[in-house]
C-alpha cells in the first residue's frame, strides 16, 4: 500500500494476507450503508470478506457457548450487492486473483477504482476497469461500473451479475462459535426492464430490499445483452452475453438501490428499490452528483496541515464521513465505534463518540445532535437499566445498538488460550457520563438552547441522579463512594482478592461523576424558567435531591498513592509488573490481558493498563479545570499532581486500544512534545498501518480516527470552548509547519484560524451573526464577522 498523494490509497498486486485489512481501508460508503472494498468476483472465503451494512440494520438472535445462552444483536452483513464477473467463449468464470491489478481509493472523490489485466486458462487477455461508488447524493444507491477490453481474443463475452442474500455473519473469526445467519429469503425476481431485484428480512422483521439495473455500452453505444435470469432462494443472478470484438470497450453499469423497511419516507421498501433503480442517471452522473458532495463535505471539515501523514488525515476523515452523514441523521442511529465496515464489536456503540463528536460540534453540529438524540431516544431504556440495578436515573449501556438494552457480551473469546471468559466490561457506568460531557459540549460549541431544554438536560439530569443514587455514605472517611464498576482501562475488572467483579471509586469515573452534578444544576439555571418548572416537575425533582447532588458532588472519594491519584481505591497493593521480562518474553505487549490469561495468570494482579484511565481527566479538562474539580472535591491539585501522574501511568499502560494514543498525545502535548507527536502518528495512523496487529479488517476505530484528527482542531490550537468564548492558546509541534482550519461555530459558518509557528489569525466570514468573543492566552478580544486579528505567539 502507499499513498501516492495525499489524497489516493494505492494497492499494487495482490495480498492475501493483507486482503482483509485492503477491504476495510477501500470501503466506500454515505452514512446510510457502507460496502467493504472487496473484489466484485469475490465470495467470503477466509481471504475476501464482501460486507455491506447498512446504518441501524440490526438483529437480534441467541446464541450458546458451553452452558452459557445469551441474546445478541448484530449488525448485519447484509446482502452483496457486488457479485460480477465473466468468462471468455466457454472458458471459467473469474473468480480471481487477476493477472496484475491496481486499486486506488480517490478520497476526494469517493470512488474505488481497480485496473487489472485477466488471463485465462486458454490464454486469453482482458483488460479490466472498475469504478465504484455509494452516492453521498442519493444515498440508497450504489453502483460498479466495468470496462471490459478483450486484448487477444474476440467471441462470446458471458457476464454473471448477483444479487446474493445468502450470507452471513462471518467476518470475525473470534464469532464462529455463535449464530451468523440474520437473514431470510423473501422473494427475488426481474421486472420487464430488465431490473433484478432481491428481498430478505432479518429475524428481527426488518426487511432489505435490493434493485439492480443493468445496461452496456459497446464501443461507446448502447448495446443489447442476452440475458436469463437464475433464482435460488435468497439469490438472485442474471447472466448476459454478447459477441465481443477484440479491442472494443464494453462498459457495464450495475446500479444498485437499496431500501429497508425501517427507512424514513418508505413504506414499501422492495417499491422503493424498484422505483428508485428504474429512474437512477447513469453511472457518470452518478459520479458527477457524488463528487460534488464530497467536495462539500470536504470544504465542511477543510483542516490544511502541512505534514508528512496529511494522507492519512484525509483517510480518516474520508472514513469518518462515510460512517456518520447527513444521510444518519434520520436513521436513530449512533456512532458504532468500528464504522460500518466489518463486524467487531457487532457494530455496537460503544463511549467511543466522545472522541468524534469534539469534531463534529465544530464542523457538523447537526451531525453531533442527532447522534445526542440517538442517545436521548434511549433514555427510557437506561431509566429502566438503572431501576433494574436498584438504583434511579438513566444507566446508559456500555454498549448499545437499536433500542438502548445493555448489548454488551457477558463472556469472551480469548484467542490465545482458546477459553471463553466471563466478560465484566459492561461495568463501565462511565458511559454515561460520556454522554452528559457530549451533551454540555455541545451546547458550549453551538449555543443550542432549544436543544438543551428540549432533550439535552434531562439526560443530563437523568444522569446526575444516576450518579447521586449510586454513591454509598463511608461514614468512617466522611465521603461517598461509587463502588463496583470499571474504568475505561477494561484490563482491570476485579480485585484479586475479591469473588465478585467490578472496583471501588475509579478516580475517573468519580471526578466525571461530581462534574455532572455540578453541570447538571448548570443546566438547570441556564434553562428558560417554566421549562426548568416542567422538567422538575416531570421528572419528580425536588429542592433535597439537588442538595444531595451538591453534598455527593463535593465529596466523592478520589485516591491517591505515591503522591499520584489512584486508578481506583486500592490499586496500590497490586504487583509492579516485571515489564523487562514480559517485553523479552512477548513482542507485543498491547493483549497483556490475554497473554496473562493464558499463562494460567491475571492482569488484575498487576499495575498494568490496557489504556489511558486517569489520564482521561486532563484528556477532558485542560490542566486547570482538573485542578479545579479535584479541589471542588477538596483535594490539592496542581501541575505537580499532573506531571507525577502522566509520568507514572505512562509507563504501565500498552495502548492495547487505539484511544490510548490519542489521549497520551493531548496528555503529553505541553510536557514531552516528541512523545505527543509519537503517539498522535501512531493514533492517526492506526488504521491504515493496522496497528492493533490485525483488528482494522474487522472494522475501522472510529474514535482513534476522528480523535486524532480532533488534536489537530483543537489541541494544538488550544481550542477551548467555555464561560461564552473560544480560548487560544496555540502551540504547534515542531513537525507541523502551519495549521488552517475553518470551524462553525455559535451560527458561524466560517471561523478561520491559522497558525504557524509564530503567529496566529482569527477571522470571521462575513455574516449577520453576533460578534464572537475570543480569549488567546486569556485575553479578551472581540471579533466581528468580516474582521480579522493576528496575535503574535
Ligand atoms: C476499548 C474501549 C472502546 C472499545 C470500542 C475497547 O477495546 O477498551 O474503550 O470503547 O474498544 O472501541
Amino acid at each position: 500500500m502507499v499513498m501516492p498523494d495525499a489524497w489516493t490509497l494505492r494497492y499494487d498486486g495482490f495480498d492475501p494476507g493483507q486482503e482483509g485489512l485492503r477491504e476495510a481501508l477501500c470501503a466506500v460508503g454515505n452514512g446510510y450503508l457502507v460496502a467493504r472494498g472487496a473484489a466484485p468476483e469475490s465470495v467470503a472465503d477466509g481471504v475476501h470478506y464482501p460486507g455491506t451494512y447498512l446504518a441501524g440494520c440490526y438483529d437480534r438472535t441467541g446464541s450458546t457457548v458451553g452452558d452459557h445462552r445469551f441474546a445478541h444483536e448484530d449488525l448485519v452483513n447484509c446482502p452483496n450487492w457486488l457479485p460480477f464477473t465473466f468468462r471468455c467463449a466457454g472458458g471459467e468464470w473469474f473468480t480471481g486473483p487477476p493477472e496484475r491489478q491496481r486499486i486506488e481509493l480517490d478520497l476526494r472523490q469517493g470512488v474505488l477504482t481497480r485496473e487489472a489485466v485477466v488471463v485465462d486458462a486458454a490464454g486469453r487477455r482482458t483488460r479490466l476497469l472498475q469504478r465504484r461508488l455509494a452516492s453521498q447524493a442519493q444515498p440508497h444507491l450504489v453502483a460498479l461500473e466495468t470496462v471490459l477490453t478483450a486484448e487477444n481474443w474476440s467471441g462470446r463475452l458471458e457476464l454473471r451479475s448477483a444479487l446474493d442474500g445468502t450470507v452471513a455473519n462471518t467476518g470475525v473469526p473470534r464469532y464462529a462459535g455463535l449464530t451468523s445467519r440474520h437473514l431470510a429469503p423473501l422473494g427475488q425476481g426481474v421486472d420487464p426492464d430488465g431490473t433484478l431485484w432481491l428481498e430478505v428480512t432479518t429475524g428481527s422483521g426488518q426487511r432489505v430490499a435490493l434493485a439492480a439495473r443493468t445496461r452496456a455500452h459497446l464501443a461507446g453505444a448502447p448495446t443489447r445483452l442476452g440475458r436469463t435470469e437464475e433464482f435460488q432462494a435468497g439469490r438472485a443472478a442474471q447472466l448476459l452475453a454478447l459477441d465481443l470484438p477484440v479491442g472494443t470497450p464494453l462498459t457495464v453499469e450495475k446500479v444498485v438501490a437499496v431500501h429497508t423497511s425501517r427507512d424514513p419516507a418508505t413504506a414499501e421498501p422492495l417499491h422503493s428499490a424498484r422505483s428508485l433503480a428504474a429512474d437512477a442517471d447513469d453511472f457518470g452522473r452518478l459520479v458527477r452528483a457524488h463528487a460534488l458532495r464530497w467536495r462539500e463535505l470536504w470544504c465542511r471539515c477543510r483542516i490544511d496541515a502541512d505534514f508528512a501523514e496529511a494522507g492519512a488525515l484525509h483517510l480518516n476523515l474520508f472514513h469518518l464521513l462515510q460512517s456518520y452523514s447527513e444521510h444518519s441523521a434520520d436513521l436513530d442511529v449512533g456512532i458504532p465505534a468500528r464504522g460500518l465496515h466489518g463486524e467487531a464489536y457487532r457494530g455496537h456503540v460503544f463511549w467511543d463518540e466522545l472522541f468524534v463528536l469534539r469534531l463534529l460540534d465544530l464542523r457538523f453540529p447537526e451531525l453531533a445532535r442527532a447522534v445526542l438524540r440517538y442517545r436521548h431516544r434511549q433514555l427510557d431504556a437506561a431509566r429502566q437499566a438503572a431501576r433494574a440495578a436498584g438504583r434511579r436515573g438513566g444507566m446508559y449501556p456500555w454498549q448499545s445498538a437499536s433500542d438502548g438494552r445493555e448489548e454488551s457480551a457477558r463472556v469472551h473469546l480469548n484467542p490465545v488460550s482458546g477459553r471463553w471468559l466471563p466478560d465484566h466490561s459492561h461495568l463501565q457506568r462511565h458511559v454515561g457520563s460520556a454522554v452528559a460531557y457530549n451533551v454540555w459540549q455541545y451546547y458550549q460549541a453551538t449555543g443550542d438552547l432549544g436543544f438543551l431544554a428540549e432533550a439535552g438536560a434531562e439526560m443530563l439530569l437523568e444522569i446526575a441522579r444516576f450518579w447521586s443514587s449510586a454513591a454509598e455514605y463511608v461514614p468512617g472517611r466522611r465521603r461517598w463512594s461509587i463502588r463496583g464498576v470499571l474504568g475505561p482501562d477494561e484490563y482491570h475488572d476485579a480485585y484479586p482478592w475479591a469473588t465478585a467483579p467490578g472496583l471501588d471509586d475509579n478516580a475517573y469515573t468519580n471526578v466525571l461523576a461530581s462534574w455532572v452534578l455540578a453541570r447538571a444544576q448548570d443546566a438547570l439555571d441556564l434553562l428558560p424558567a417554566y421549562r426548568r418548572d416542567e422538567l422538575a416537575e416531570r421528572l419528580s425533582l425536588e429542592p433535597a435531591e439537588l442538595d444531595r447532588w451538591q453534598e455527593v458532588g463535593r465529596r466523592l472519594h478520589v485516591p491517591f498513592h505515591d503522591g499520584v491519584i489512584s486508578q481506583f481505591d486500592g490499586y496500590e497493593q497490586l504487583a509492579e509488573l516485571d515489564w523487562a521480562a514480559y517485553r523479552r518474553r512477548y513482542p507485543d505487549l498491547r493483549r497483556l490481558d490475554r497473554l496473562l490469561e493464558a499463562e494460567g495468570d491475571t492482569v488484575n494482579r498487576y499495575r498494568a493498563s490496557k489504556q489511558a484511565d486517569t489520564l482521561m481527566l486532563w484528556y477532558l479538562f485542560s490542566a486547570r479545570e482538573v485542578r479545579d474539580l479535584l479541589r471542588h472535591l477538596g483535594y490539592p491539585a496542581g501541575h505537580e499532581l499532573m506531571r507525577r501522574t502522566t509520568s507514572y501511568y505512562l509507563h504501565r499502560t500498552v495502548h492495547g486500544s487505539t484511544l490510548s494514543s490519542v489521549v497520551h498525545a493531548w496528555v503529553l502535548t505541553r510536557s514531552d512534545r516528541r512523545a505527543s507527536w509519537g503517539h498522535f502518528r501512531d493514533a492517526l495512523t492506526a488504521d491504515l498501518r493496522d496497528v492493533q496487529g490485525g483488528t482494522t479488517r474487522e472494522g475501522i476505530h472510529l474514535g482513534a480516527m476522528a480523535g486524532a484528527v480532533d488534536l489537530l482542531q483543537r489541541c494544538w490550537t488550544g481550542l477551548e470552548i467555555r464561560e461564552d468564548a473560544l480560548w487560544l492558546d496555540p502551540r504547534l509541534p515542531s513537525a507541523l509547519g502551519r495549521l488552517d482550519l475553518e470551524l462553525r461555530y455559535r451560527g458561524h459558518w466560517g471561523v478561520l484560524l491559522t497558525v504557524d509557528h509564530r503567529t496566529l489569525t482569527v477571522g470571521l466570514r462575513e455574516g449577520h451573526q453576533a460578534p464572537v468573543q475570543i480569549r488567546f492566552r486569556g485575553t479578551p478580544t472581540t471579533v466581528r464577522p468580516g474582521e480579522s486579528y493576528t496575535f503574535r505567539l
